[in-house]
């Protein structure tokens, strides 16, 4: 999918759709579901210590955005921190699969 997307336009586009998730972030807080990285900013969502990633990670899996997340950090990629239920590693290792499955 990253490969369709006009190179001139990428930054903009990023920042569309990271608006578009936290306006839909701000849109659980207004209804009453906020999600659990809103709940707990410091649970690890942010943090380099594996342990603590790995639990956010987990916790997302509460989160009604959790398709929403996941799928803006693969069409966006992000090279630290959690993102829909994933860790920086656990993306790391989804994109080492996904090129040793590509046709050569
Ligand atoms: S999936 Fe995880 S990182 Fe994404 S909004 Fe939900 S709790 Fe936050």
């Amino acid at each position: 999918m990253r490969d369709a997307r006009p190179a001139e336009n990428t930054e903009p586009e990023r920042g569309r759709a990271l608006r578009r998730l936290r306006d839909q972030v701000a849109a659980e807080v207004a209804g009453g579901t906020p999600p659990p990285c809103v709940v707990d900013p410091e649970g690890g969502w942010t943090s380099a210590d594996l342990d603590a990633a790995e639990r956010a990670a987990s916790a997302c899996h509460r989160c009604p955005l959790l398709d929403l997340c996941r799928g803006y950090v693969a069409d966006w990629p992000e090279s630290a921190g959690v993102w829909g239920g994933l860790t920086a590693s656990d993306r790391r290792a989804v994109e080492r699969l996904k090129a040793r499955s590509a046709p050569s």
